[in-house]
């Protein structure tokens, strides 16, 4: 797979993580890596934090979508 942003920007790079948003293909350098809190239970009652915490892979366009935190 070959990142999306790269494409756009007419490069070539060679995708290293897939967004868990949308889908897309992002190389090392528009990949976004956030941790998120683990919640145990489900929705919509989450019963406690678990003390580790998950790393999700977003695309450029999705990190803003989120926003910062
Ligand atoms: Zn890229
Ligand atoms: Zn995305």
């Amino acid at each position: 797979m070959k990142c999306y942003v790269c494409a756009k920007e007419g490069k070539d790079s060679d995708a290293v993580a897939v967004c868990v948003a949308c889908g897309m293909g992002t190389c090392m350098k528009h990949t976004i890596r956030k941790e998120v809190d683990v919640w145990e239970g489900s929705y919509p009652i989450p019963s406690h934090k678990l003390p580790k915490k998950m790393p999700r892979m977003l695309c450029p366009d999705c990190n803003a979508a989120y926003g910062e935190g």
